[in-house]
């Protein structure tokens, strides 16, 4: 690797290669295979595994456990010999966070315990405790010996956080400096209500960060400022919540970041992949890299270690990653295999990456609508059914978004001020963010106050930074409403309620064009031309809309409208006693609110984003849409039509635009592996406000033609298989 104080291997290396080695690669790891296989696949950096829980080179640290075939081979160094002669960056791999039996009767206060002390264990192995001298001397030790002999280019650690969430450990270091720290003894339960337990939470956060810290003061006192320690982290912010790494805190101090997030999970669609992207950007900056560890072999659930993953999987996994500005590494679990599929479905992606890798970097994102989140609302009001509660109300209100060609950024709660002004965004979208903490509702208040648009869910605002009920919305004055502390679709099981209410509901458009048929007739029967709100287009034909979800009961404040409103529950079964016996109710399920001066607000009390992501009713997915389109204005300044359910990310790069179009149709969500691609097309691109020189498709590999206007550019795509990437000259 040549160094280039200017230009760091993590500024510079945009594919990356991983061949996991097991404890038995030391007999048969083949150099000359891997030397060509790295050539064939473009990369320019490698991840070799080091030394933590299993050493791959001549450790003197008596108690790293080496690999149990290594006998006196230096695997590491050889590897790590053969990647500087390709010119390739060499990043040590560490995995550290457990020992054998032998380390732990050495230093059994260095690991974890419950309240029995018990050590918690992993398999064979034991957990090192954070709090430990495990992780303030050994694991240092082990980074300077391996600067000292190998100088890599910097580290990426595995399983660097510690014991997760769900367990609390009582050993010396944690008892003693808890109670330093809190005043107060460890708490036994996982009690949110219990301010020494969320003291507990935000101590174990901190701690994660000193030890990230720590690490780096170490690497780079002994390798040079540019020697990075990398913690892996997850594309998921749950997943991040259950480690303790406090994704804001961690992309602040970050120059890039090791992305452990290998497959599509079940249930969820590949266009995760890309909003994790950008939700990490919108942290880190757009301007660095997040290199994402991508299985080649079989992985989710069922795993295959050893199996290659369908290489559909894989390609749309990645290239949804590319649409986000993820970079590509190949991920192989072990040396040797004899399903040797494996090894194709790299090539051509890392191929298509660097022909085009100009046009994949440096970007700024065209979106036009911020999507909301913040990790301490998975935490603190997550409590202990974020899936419900937080992942579930973002997973519908993107999709909708996805489907409806409205592109998005994710906006870290406490950012909206400086990423608003950045991107120039015109609308702010509230998924059920429940918990938000003063300083957040004010910089949602103003960007209102200037004219932003908002679309807020259910209990958005309603609890304080501490995750604790607020008597009402701490954005009341914002959305039009105040909060009863009422809601109905709940019966004594909260959790099963809000999955299903044991009866049907609906909800009424206003107003309605059909006479509710309850009677004889009266002579009043409504005005087919009444006109309706254009949050209903789409809904001509229909004065009711299926629900089945959960619903805040709100008061509106006056002036707003409530053009939607809940019918309540009848039966389902029999047939005979399906009919409503209430039609109508008063209680809103949508409030619209229009200030002279203020952004267009819809406050949405019925749960249809958590509904559409667990059901995916169209009809739920249509009214986001347009409740999105209304708050901006109905300006987009993209549209695109045309048939499938197209992920569709577009960018500013200087005088260019860059489009990614990404063809999930049909593998938006389950997890079913994929077989085929079902090609989405023709398409029709809409950008107003652009004039075009010219436009090329850098998959099918030529121009296409375009026309320019008055108010803008049209381009037509015939059909698109996996993806498509639309590049627009601007004059
Ligand atoms: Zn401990």
């Amino acid at each position: 690797m040549n160094v280039d104080k200017a230009r760091p291997w993590f500024k510079v290396c945009y594919r990356w290669g991983q061949t996991n080695l097991t404890e038995l690669d030391p007999i048969r790891y083949d150099r000359d295979w891997w030397r060509q296989h790295w050539r064939n696949t473009r990369v320019q950096g490698v991840i070799v595994n080091a030394g933590g829980i299993v050493a791959y080179y001549p450790s003197a640290l008596e108690l790293q456990h080496r690999a149990i075939h290594l006998g006196d081979r230096d695997l590491f160094g050889e590897i790590a010999e053969d990647a500087r002669e390709e010119g390739l960056a060499v990043v040590a791999r560490m995995d550290s966070n457990r020992a054998d039996e032998r380390f732990y009767l050495e230093h059994p206060d260095w690991f974890t315990v419950d309240q029995e002390g018990i050590p918690y264990r992993a398999g064979d192995l034991f957990i090192a405790c954070i709090f430990s001298p495990y992780y303030d001397t050994f694991l240092p030790a082990v980074l300077e010996e391996v600067i000292e002999r190998y100088q890599p280019e910097g580290f990426a650690d595995n399983s660097w956080s510690g014991l997760q969430r769900d367990r609390i450990c009582y050993c010396v270091n944690c008892r003693r400096k808890f109670r330093d720290h809190a005043g107060a003894d460890l708490p036994t339960t996982h009690d949110w209500d219990d301010p020494v337990y969320r003291n507990w939470i935000q101590w174990n956060y901190a701690r994660r960060i000193e030890v990230w810290d720590h690490n780096n003061a170490t690497t780079r006192r002994h390798g040079g400022e540019h020697c990075l320690w990398v913690g892996m982290n997850a594309g998921d912010i749950l997943a991040q919540g259950k480690h303790f790494r406090d994704y804001k805190a961690i992309a602040e101090r970050a120059e890039l970041i090791f992305l452990d997030s290998q497959y599509r999970h079940p249930g969820m669609g590949f266009q995760r992949n890309g909003e994790a992207g950008a939700q990490l950007h919108d942290m880190l900056g757009w301007d660095k890299l997040i290199p994402e560890s991508m299985a080649m072999y079989g992985a989710g659930q069922p795993s295959f270690r050893v199996a290659s993953k369908s290489p559909g999987d894989a390609r749309l996994w990645a290239l949804d990653g590319f649409s986000g500005g993820i970079q590509p590494w190949w991920h192989h679990i072990g040396a040797y295999h004899e399903d040797r599929r494996q090894y194709r479905t790299a090539e051509p992606l890392f191929r298509w990456h660097e022909q085009n890798e100009q046009y994949l970097l440096d970007r700024k994102p065209a979106a036009t609508v911020g999507v909301v989140w913040s990790q301490e609302n998975a935490d603190f009001y997550g409590r202990h059914d974020p899936e419900t509660r937080v992942r579930m109300p973002w997973n519908g209100m993107n999709d909708a978004l996805i489907r409806a060609r409205i592109s998005y950024v994710p906006v870290h709660a406490d950012n909206i001020a400086a990423t608003v002004s950045r991107l120039e965004l015109t609308a702010l979208v509230l998924p059920n963010v429940g918990r938000l903490t003063d300083t957040q509702c004010d910089a949602i208040r103003e960007f209102v106050r200037n004219g932003g648009g908002l679309v807020a869910t259910g209990e958005t605002s309603l609890y304080d930074a501490d995750g604790l009920p607020r008597r009402d919305f701490g954005l009341a004055d914002v959305l039009g409403v105040h909060a009863t502390r009422t809601h109905h679709g709940a019966d004594n099981d909260e959790r099963a309620a809000w999955d299903q209410w044991s009866q049907h509901t609906y909800l009424r458009i206003a107003p309605e064009r059909r006479r509710w048929v309850y009677g004889p007739a009266t002579g009043d029967e409504p005005d087919d031309d009444t006109p309706r709100h254009p949050v209903f287009d789409g809904f001509e034909e229909t004065d009711i809309i299926p629900f089945g979800g959960r619903i805040e009961v709100v008061r509106p404040e006056e002036g707003v409208t409530t053009p939607l409103t809940l019918i309540p529950p009848f039966p389902i079964y029999p047939p005979e006693t399906s009919w409503m016996r209430h039609p109508s109710s008063n209680v809103p399920g949508l409030v619209l609110r229009e200030a002279d001066s203020s952004g267009r607000v819809a406050y949405l009390a019925v749960d249809l984003d958590r509904t559409f992501g667990r059901g995916r009713l169209p009809d739920h997915a249509t009214i986001l849409a347009n409740l999105v389109r209304w708050t901006t204005g109905t300006h987009q300044p993209m549209q695109i039509d045309g048939p499938g359910f197209v992920h569709c990310t577009p960018y500013w790069q200087q005088h260019r635009m860059v489009i990614h179009l990404v063809n999930l149709t049909g593998h938006e969500t389950g997890h079913a592996p994929v077989a085929d691609y079902f090609p989405a097309g023709p398409l029709s691109i809409r950008l107003t406000g652009v004039a075009a020189r010219s436009a090329r498709l850098l998959v099918a590999g030529q121009e296409v033609p375009v026309k320019n206007d008055d108010g803008g550019l049209s381009v037509e795509i015939l059909q698109i298989m996996d993806h498509e990437v639309l590049v627009i000259e601007t004059m």
